[in-house]
């Protein structure tokens, strides 16, 4: 629901909740951390993969990803790239955020074919706007003995960050253009995807790269189609997704 008529835009603002911002960090020079406090978010179950939209304009919402929930207290964070583009409303809104800052979370829910289902062993890849996701998915993994192997890359002054962040995970400087690290990496993984043997891969993050890495997975490691799950999250030259 990246762009929809107004009346929806409204429609889904007024079904969601209004959370408080707590706190706001840049823990290293292209990430954001923000956390949210809300009622609403005590009272309900969030699974990785679920995802939130934020209205940025009169038709427009932006989607991010929990990366932390704590039922108790009612908190949830998000790590979001700035990814330096200007006229960019969803970066221009993160950005904007302030403890004290209210925003409302249009919905909390995985997108139909992209969830969680407690896989034995599962690969997950993606690029910066993914580490919310990769870090939901690794608490869950560990939480229920599921063997995941997470593979990112980022921008290399936020590696050190993205290391302590996911201490287990493939860290990978990106390169210049989206998604060739993560292509070199799949090239030389052969042995490591095998013994994992995973029954589920979670590909996220730009949507170019994702189709190429499917598409290894499935001829190079002879993953089957149904086990490759997919959720671009952005695309060269769209806006929203
Ligand atoms: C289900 C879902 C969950 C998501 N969760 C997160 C999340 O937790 N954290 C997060 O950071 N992002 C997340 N995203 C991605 C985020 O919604 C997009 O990056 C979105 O385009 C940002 O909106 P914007 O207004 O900043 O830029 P837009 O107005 O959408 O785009 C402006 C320009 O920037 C480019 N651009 C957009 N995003 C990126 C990027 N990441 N890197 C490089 N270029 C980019 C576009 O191609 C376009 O040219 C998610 C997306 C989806 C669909």
């Amino acid at each position: 629901m990246a762009r929809v008529p107004k009346v929806l835009a409204e429609y889904a603002q007024r079904r969601g909740f209004a959370a408080e911002v707590t706190a706001v960090e840049r823990p290293s020079p292209s990430l954001l951390r923000i956390a949210f406090h809300s009622p609403s978010l005590r009272s309900r179950d969030v699974s990785p993969c679920d995802v939130t939209a934020f209205r940025v304009g009169e038709n427009d919402f932006r989607h991010y990803t929990p990366e932390s929930h704590d039922p108790d207290a009612g908190t949830v964070t998000v790590v979001v790239h700035d990814h330096g583009r200007t006229d960019a409303p969803g970066l221009s809104l993160i950005e904007s955020l302030a403890p004290g800052s209210e925003v409302v979370w249009c919905g909390l829910d995985s997108a139909r074919g992209f969830r969680w289902t407690s896989p034995s062993a599962a690969l997950a890849m993606g690029d910066a706007s993914t580490l919310g996701l990769m870090a939901a998915l690794t608490e869950q993994a560990n939480a229920e003995s599921t063997r995941l192997l997470v593979a990112v890359e980022t921008e290399p002054p936020d590696r050190e960050y993205v290391t302590g962040l996911l201490p287990e995970a493939v860290v990978l400087p990106a390169a210049e253009e989206p998604g060739a690290a993560l292509d070199e990496w799949l090239g030389e993984a052969g042995e490591r995807i095998r013994s994992l043997a995973p029954r589920v891969a979670y590909l996220a993050g730009h949507g170019g790269s994702i189709q190429r890495q499917r598409q290894a997975l499935r001829t190079r490691h002879g993953l089957d189609r149904r086990a490759v799950r997919t959720q671009p999250y952005w695309a060269t030259g769209r806006t929203g997704l």
